[in-house]
Parts: structure tokens; sequence; C-alpha cells
């Protein structure tokens, strides 16, 4: 299920949703996509300032998200 399906299925009327198999799915989706704009830490690695969640690189401490997934990132501390 892409972003866009989740967000079609969420903002139909609460009782449309109840009616649909794969509402858990869908919340999955959706909190999946809120924590990408949690700022998160990226782990050292190797020679890179950092590495994100998934598996992407950073040379430098001014990138805000992720280029590759769109996570945003915390480089305080
Ligand atoms: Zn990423």
């Amino acid at each position: 299920m892409t972003d866009l399906e989740a967000v079609e299925i969420l903002t139909l009327d609460e009782q449309m949703q109840k009616e649909l198999p794969n509402l858990k799915e869908v919340y999955e989706v959706a909190v999946r996509a809120l924590k990408k704009q949690i700022p998160t830490r990226p782990t050292p690695y190797e020679k890179y300032e950092g590495k994100c969640v998934c598996g992407a690189v950073f040379l430098d401490r001014s990138t805000k998200y992720c280029g590759n997934c769109g996570q945003a990132l915390d480089w305080s501390g």
C-alpha cells in the first residue's frame, strides 16, 4: 500500500473505514510516514558523518532530511 492510498482511506468517513479489511495496514503506513517527520539521530559510520536508518550515508551534517527515504535528521549532540 502506498502512502497516497493510505491517505485516501484515512480521509474516508469513519463508517466506510470500518468496512475495510486492511485498516491495520493503513495505520501502519501512516505511522511509518509520521515517524519520518520525527528527527532521528544518524548513527556513526566509517568515514562518513552518519548513516540513516535506511542505510544512506551523509558526508556532512547540513542535511536536514535523508534524500533516499525522507527521514528527518537530528544532528544535535
Ligand atoms: Zn534514509
